[in-house]
């Protein structure tokens, strides 16, 4: 007899997210308005992103510029033709009572980005995740709802300006995710992006990354999709990974149980941690696009686009493979080390002064990683420069120090600097490698104790460990541990 499948494992979600990052230019899309965070409310504003009439938006050129880098890094192609059109739809977060996007010309398209995760053992599993396309739009105000008829009487809401007219670009990706945690792992692989660009600063708590999810689910190889979902409001990649769970269960649910799946957009609640009915969906066609007459189409000439690629940097996945093949480091070191910016600068800085890449990846993901997280430092702060980490690594390899007096020598540098050579010096922490001297405490330690060594001659070999534990007490952790170790078993043995 054969037991059925549990009802999961014969659905499969169809998932896809847009992403809406926040352009870190320091004007807004259209006008020079600031884009600074947490202004007074309606102090970043003019005519032109207030929606007057009469006024004409200037596409900012440093959103195109960053845009288009967006789009070579996710390995899109960039339009040779792209415009601007208006979306329209009436709400009092913009003033125009539409919204300047893109329509049909997007400015990138058919790209892809790479997404790596680990299975049951420890092995990464690398999948493809297809970009549909990346287009240019301004943000909508911010609304207020000040009041609440219960506690003050007043029910108005007030509309922040400063926000609108920001440039974001919308990441769209094909429906490849099937799971929250690929989501969750896709949208920051989108922020390592951005970052890595210097495009976005991908703040989640601020609202500069923001996921809206499409989700579906179908059964095991039906080729038709189900009807799909839309959720909002996560405000952290572990919001999208729970929302998206909690959406397949309950979509599976209702099918087994009889129920339609109706197309909706639904909250994610953070407090009852689960998605709730919003509104339903109104289709694209309702927001009757049209070119925007008040900008010119868009041309990126060939000898700025291969400008602009040339100032790519080395983007995460490369990195991540590079780490693997070049420098031997493993799939999981390589996405640590790879996760921040500033972290791989550090880590590559050792590196080039001649660090070995095991230890130093050992180092910064260890010891130096907790102390970053106790202080709350970037590491591009801390005392202990990449170049004295090196130092510090080669006195360990050269046998000078243990790896033990490193450890404890590396608070004081990790908050002074200065140099490992000469802290070694000072403290006079050197290793004990001198074959006279340690054979010296280690008759001492034999002497010391008759008890063990009797013990040890009667065929208790595993208090090898304890006699060089006593070394290394009598000497405060200076003697070289593998030549204590190999004398002391000689001695012991003879
Ligand atoms: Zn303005």
């Amino acid at each position: 007899m054969t037991t059925a499948a549990p009802v999961k494992t014969q659905y499969e979600a169809i998932i896809g997210l847009e992403t809406h990052c926040q352009l870190s230019t320091e004007t807004k899309i259209f006008c020079n308005c600031s884009t600074e965070f947490g202004a007074t409310p309606n102090q970043n504003v003019c005519p032109v992103c207030m929606g007057m009439p009469g006024v004409l938006p200037v596409l900012n050129q440093k959103v195109l510029e960053y845009a288009v880098k967006a789009g070579l890094a996710l390995n899109c192609a960039i339009a040779p033709d792209s415009k601007f059109d208006r979306k329209q739809y009436f709400y009092p977060d913009l003033p125009k009572n539409y919204q300047i996007s893109q329509y049909d010309l997007p400015i990138a398209e058919h790209g892809s980005l790479e997404i790596e995760l680990t299975d049951a053992d420890g092995n990464p599993i690398r999948k493809k995740i297809g970009i549909t396309r990346l287009h240019m739009e301004e943000d909508a105000g911010k609304l207020v709802h000040a009041g609440s008829e219960r506690l003050s009487g007043s029910t108005y809401s007030l509309v922040d300006y400063n926000r609108t007219g920001i440039p974001l670009i919308e990441i769209v990706s094909e429906p490849d995710i099937r799971s929250g945690v690929e989501a969750a792992e896709y949208a920051q692989e989108v922020r390592r992006i951005v970052r890595y660009l210097g495009v976005s600063d991908g703040n989640m708590q601020e609202g500069s990354l923001r996921c809206d999810v499409n989700i579906s689910v179908r059964p095991v190889g039906q080729k038709e999709f189900g009807t799909k979902v839309e959720i909002k409001n996560m405000n952290s990649f572990n919001a999208i990974q729970r929302a998206i769970d909690y959406e397949i269960d309950r979509q599976i649910e209702a099918i087994e149980s009889g129920e339609r799946i109706i197309q909706e957009t639904r909250l994610w609640e953070e407090g009852s941690q689960r998605t709730v009915s919003m509104r339903t969906k109104e289709g694209s066609s309702d927001y009757r696009y049209f070119p925007e007459p008040d900008l010119t189409p868009m041309q990126v000439p060939a000898e700025q686009l291969s400008k602009w690629k040339s100032e790519l940097p080395e983007l995460p996945a490369q990195k991540r493979h590079r780490y693997e093949s070049e420098l031997g480091l493993s799939a999981y070191d390589a996405r640590v080390l790879t996760d921040d910016k500033s972290v791989s600068e550090y880590f590559e800085a050792a590196i080039a002064a001649k660090a070995n890449p095991k230890q130093a990846a050992n180092w910064v993901m260890g010891d130096i990683s907790a102390y970053l997280n106790t202080a709350k430092l970037n590491i591009a702060e801390i005392a202990l420069k990449p170049q004295i980490l090196a130092e510090l690594i080669s006195l360990i390899e050269d046998g000078t120090i243990s790896g033990k007096i490193a450890k404890e020598i590396l608070p004081e540098l990790l908050s002074k600097g200065g140099s490992a050579k000469e802290l070694v010096e000072s403290k006079g922490v050197k290793q004990i490698s001198d074959k006279g001297e340690l054979e010296k405490i280690i008759n001492e330690v034999l002497a010391a104790n008759p008890k063990e060594l009797e013990q040890y001659r009667s065929g208790k070999t595993k208090l090898l460990g304890f006699f060089v534990g006593q070394v290394m007490k009598q000497t405060g952790g200076q003697a070289d541990p593998k030549l204590t170790n190999q004398m002391m078993a000689q001695k012991l043995n003879s």
